[in-house]
């Protein structure tokens, strides 16, 4: 399998899923720990409509929690207002802050 990491983010890194928000285990379905359905709502995820959040310690072990890319795109949009005041890269110059590109590239791909 080919991906395209210049154009879409496969895996969230862990500094960016801060500022998304990750829900906690406890409010969690079955299907959202197990990266069917997506953790921040109820849509069921393809490997091609997922973003995937990384890998999470749980009360019963590893899971790796995933999303869709709508929903990920607008807690991205939020976040950029939330992280770019307390953060000094971006105080400067967004486009040298690894997080705000990130964030920014999720947004993009949530507007597909
Ligand atoms: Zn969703
Ligand atoms: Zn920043």
């Amino acid at each position: 399998m080919t991906r395209d990491t210049v154009t879409r983010v496969d895996v969230v890194p862990p500094d960016v899923l801060t500022v998304l928000g990750l829900p906690s285990f406890d409010e969690l379905t079955p299907d959202q720990v197990r990266g069917a359905v997506c953790v921040w709502g109820a849509e069921l995820l393809t490997a091609d409509s997922a973003v995937d959040l990384g890998e999470h310690d749980g009360p019963d072990g590893r899971w790796w929690p995933r999303a869709c890319r709508r929903h990920t795109g607008e807690r991205a949009h939020r976040g950029l207002y939330d992280h770019a005041p307390f953060c000094e890269p971006c105080a400067d110059a967004a486009e040298r802050c690894e997080t705000s590109l990130v964030l920014y590239r999720l947004v993009r791909e949530g507007r597909r």
